[in-house]
């Protein structure tokens, strides 16, 4: 043969062999849904001193793990609602991110807070499909690409389609999302050939995350919140994987996988998701010192002895009483209380002004519109007979006054409630106060 074609064929094969497959790790730890529960809850489950030892007791000489953050770090604990969130974004800063994407939640402070907390955040926070007037991206990233045990793993940051309905026009102003799926799957068929694994880090929806899995082969592994129940095991389909733990700091997530590099998706995973015991564990005394101080501050203001309960409410009963509190200390006829919005639940015993920020964290006022009965939403009825044509109040949250339309709100539109009674909080806390006793 001639040495000029040999050397040719030798080239050629050299093309067209395939690349040895190779399969590395990847370990990614992962939590959602914090919601500034910086102690640990009634269960005892939880605490942000106690999740830093859990995590840095997984990461110790692990030299393929990440630590992902899927959103709702702000917002269900005094201290956040005090301080507009702040403190929560500074102390996760001793967890060691890696990579963390922004919640609807995190927006309850306006975006201007939001952005503050991307500048305070000393990990990137990355978000593809928030966007304002002009098309421009809200957290100036909407992925990165991060090299771990030799590969490089691009991480996606993704926002439910329902941020607008989650928020007020007040707080969002320009910034809306563009649909979740199509932004996050162009995106990942443009990464894919700078990178090894594609991960979207997600704060979506149960119902976008199982569409995710359905329609987006794109993207191979999912670690998501909003949903703040953990997956008993992941969701999978087509070799996809999803990941989803316990919020409020219960759970850490802990998905071990093995990624073949040519087709750069998972051969092989495990998953864990670690129960926070804070009876258990000792505390990281860095965080804990912190949350320390923090709590000082508001101590003074939450916890003040405000009623007994005579036994324990759930969440769909605190809602009953919201609406009696609404309708008793504004005289409106009806009141609506979104179940959403309500965020504990009442324990039984000494109740304090703390259990009603727990509940409601939210900076929500209660506004009271006039409505002829035919007009009243169905909804706020419950059951009570109305006359056509006569007056009625009805009071609800500002909240559900912007998102009248929504699932979770009136099933009407264009209400107008002219009359603002005050914060939802106070107006709970009068009541409680003047009840003393919850049965
Ligand atoms: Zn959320």
């Amino acid at each position: 043969m001639h040495p000029w074609i040999r050397r040719r064929l030798a080239l050629a094969l050299l093309v067209c062999a395939p690349l040895a497959a190779e399969v590395r790790s990847l370990t990614i730890l992962h939590t959602n849904d914090l919601h500034a529960r910086m102690m640990p809850l009634e269960n005892h489950h939880g605490g942000f001193a106690f999740l830093a030892t859990v995590i840095r007791h997984e990461r110790a000489g692990c030299h393929d793990c990440i630590l992902l953050n899927a959103g709702d770090v702000a917002q269900g604990s005094p201290v956040s609602t005090i301080f507009h969130g702040l403190p929560v974004f500074e102390l996760i800063n001793l967890f060691g991110y890696d990579v963390g994407t922004l919640g609807n939640h995190d927006f309850d402070y306006g975006w201007m807070q939001a952005r503050k907390f991307i500048q305070i955040s000393n990990y990137p926070i990355v978000s593809s499909n928030v966007v304002g007037a002009e098309g421009q991206l809200f957290a100036s990233k909407g992925y990165v690409i991060l090299q771990v045990n030799g590969l490089r793993v691009a991480v996606i940051g993704a926002m439910t389609d329902d941020l607008k309905s989650l928020t007020t026009p007040k707080l969002m102003e320009q910034w809306h999302t563009t649909p979740v799926l199509a932004t996050a799957r162009k995106l990942a068929r443009e990464l894919k050939a700078q990178s090894d694994l594609i991960i979207l880090l997600g704060h979506i929806t149960t119902q976008e995350e199982l569409q995710f899995l359905a329609d987006a082969p794109e993207i191979p592994v999912l670690v998501t919140g909003h949903a703040h129940n953990g997956l008993p095991q992941p969701l999978v389909r087509d070799g996809r994987i999803l990941v989803r733990v316990k919020g409020y700091a219960e759970e850490l997530g802990r998905l071990e996988l093995k990624v073949d590099t040519t087709t750069k998706a998972p051969v092989d995973y495990t998953w864990k998701h670690i129960p926070i015991d804070s009876t258990s564990t000792a505390p990281a005394a860095d965080v804990a010192a912190i949350v320390k101080h923090w709590e000082d501050e508001v101590r003074a203001r939450v916890d003040i002895p405000l009623a007994v309960s005579a036994r324990a409410f759930d969440k769909r009963e605190v809602r009953g009483l919201i609406e009696q509190a609404m309708r008793t200390q504004t005289g409106a006829n009806f009141a609506f209380m979104n179940s959403g919005g309500v965020r504990d639940i009442v324990p039984k015993g000494q109740l304090l002004v703390r259990h009603i920020w727990d509940i409601m964290p939210f900076d929500n006022r209660v506004v009271v519109g006039t409505f002829k009965g035919r007009d009243l939403p169905a909804v706020v009825l419950g059951g009570r007979q109305i006359e056509p044509g006569r007056d009625y109040t009805l009071a609800v949250s500002d909240f559900t006054a912007a998102n009248q339309s929504s699932a979770d709100g009136l099933h009407t539109a264009g209400l107008q409630f002219p009359n603002d009674a005050g914060l939802l909080r106070d107006i709970l806390i009068d009541w409680f106060r003047k009840k003393k006793l919850i049965e």
